[in-house]
């Protein structure tokens, strides 16, 4: 059966379900070298500063300083859908053993390495 661990979820995987969200709208990312960039979609500018970076594994913005993995970016990229049922929808793949309380332990541990201490809300700028 084909499918992932939700451990194995990549920036690759996030690209794909980046073009088909809301945040179309606000920021349109273009390649570089192997990275992505575009305008951030956590504060306002008017060059791009936000990078996703898939052989890392992250995005950062060299703006306002935040930095993640899939996870988080994955979460904020549900607007104001429940992140675990957004994500089970947009997903090409099966998710193996994918439960909700499983998903905000990781994207708790994730949040954690990347020292963020809540969740950044993309919604903060879209309702500017
Ligand atoms: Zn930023």
């Amino acid at each position: 059966m084909h499918g992932k661990f939700l451990e194995e979820i990549t920036m690759e995987d996030v690209l794909d379900i980046f073009y088909d969200s809301h945040l179309r709208k606000y920021t349109s990312l273009k390649k570089q070298g192997p990275n992505y960039t575009g305008l951030c979609i956590f504060h306002k500018e008017r060059k791009p500063s936000f990078y996703i970076r898939p052989l890392k594994n992250d995005f950062v913005c060299y703006g306002c300083g935040i930095r993640g993995g899939p996870l988080i970016l994955l979460a904020n990229l549900s607007n104001n859908e429940d992140p675990f049922y957004f994500i089970k929808g947009k997903l090409k793949y099966e998710i193996k053993d994918f439960e909700k309380e499983q998903f905000e332990e990781l994207l708790l541990k994730e949040q954690e390495k990347f020292g963020l201490r809540e969740l950044f809300n993309v919604s903060l700028i879209s309702s500017v």
